[in-house]
């Protein structure tokens, strides 16, 4: 198990350096790929040994080689984040099939949240091609699978999820204009071909934390009544949240209700 984990580990802190471009540059419209990147006061291009997820910023004690402009935090709390999401994964799901979905999904729910934080849209070309991987894996993944297995559920249970899912969110998104945009619609679709009947546990998180956060951003006076909070990190955390806990809480919540 542990190797598995440690390279977990490496490749996703090298999937989220590259989540940063994408965090950055997607809503930007600027490349993915061209130009590398680039100090932003200096424009020295960043060489490659200074461009080593966690390890560089470390070394370089968070500041520009030539000019010692200050890098921002984000940029190792994303490897990060990514990097212990991966391993989590891996003690998770093990080498299945299964594995493979729930790296992609981990993924993108970190650009998801950053990007929705930052500038308040969940971009399609992320969620729409994301959402279906999610269902075509998860559906081949269910009719291969071991039906006797704890965490296996039938195939239609993920499209039902989703469809569900994005259906409740579009008639919210209906009623009070404003509030939920059309991209949580799609992200919570997106999470409901994941995590299937989990997408429960999910949602509910998703909300409760929500509801939490405007309500502490407005008691401290940092958010008014009228000012707009993205939805989509929360789903997000959500998510994760359900990934790894969904269908022990849903069975912990439906076990109360039938004592
Ligand atoms: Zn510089």
């Amino acid at each position: 198990m542990f190797p598995l984990l440690a390279i977990l580990f490496v490749l996703g802190a090298v999937t989220g350096s590259f989540l940063n471009v994408v965090i950055y540059r997607l809503p930007r419209k600027l490349s993915l790929v061209a130009p590398g990147s680039q100090c932003p006061r200096c424009e020295q291009p960043v060489k490659w040994y200074d461009n080593i997820p966690l390890l560089s910023y470390a070394l370089l004690r968070g500041q520009c080689r030539h000019c010692g402009q200050g890098i921002t935090m984000r940029y190792p709390t994303v490897e990060l984040l990514t990097a212990v999401l991966w391993a989590l994964a891996g003690a998770e799901f093990g080498m299945t099939w299964a594995l493979l979905p729930a790296l992609l999904f981990v993924s993108s729910l970190v650009a998801i949240f950053y990007i929705d934080l930052d500038h308040y849209i969940i971009p399609n070309v992320i969620v729409l091609p994301v959402a279906v991987i999610g269902l075509v894996a998860n559906v081949a993944i269910s009719l291969a699978g071991d039906e006797s297995a704890a965490s296996w559920q039938p195939w239609y249970a993920y499209l039902a999820a989703g469809l569900m899912s994005a259906t409740f969110f579009f008639v919210v998104a209906l009623l009070k204009p404003g509030g939920m945009g059309m991209g949580d619609v799609k992200l919570a679709g997106m999470m409901g071909f994941f995590l299937g009947k989990a997408v429960l546990t999910g949602l509910f998180l998703g909300f409760l934390f929500g509801a939490v956060t405007g309500v502490a951003l407005m008691a401290t006076g940092i958010k008014g009544p009228k000012s707009r909070i993205p939805f989509g990190p929360f789903l997000a955390i959500g998510a994760v949240i359900a990934l790894f806990f969904g269908n022990d809480l849903l069975d912990l919540w439906t076990g109360l209700f039938q004592q």
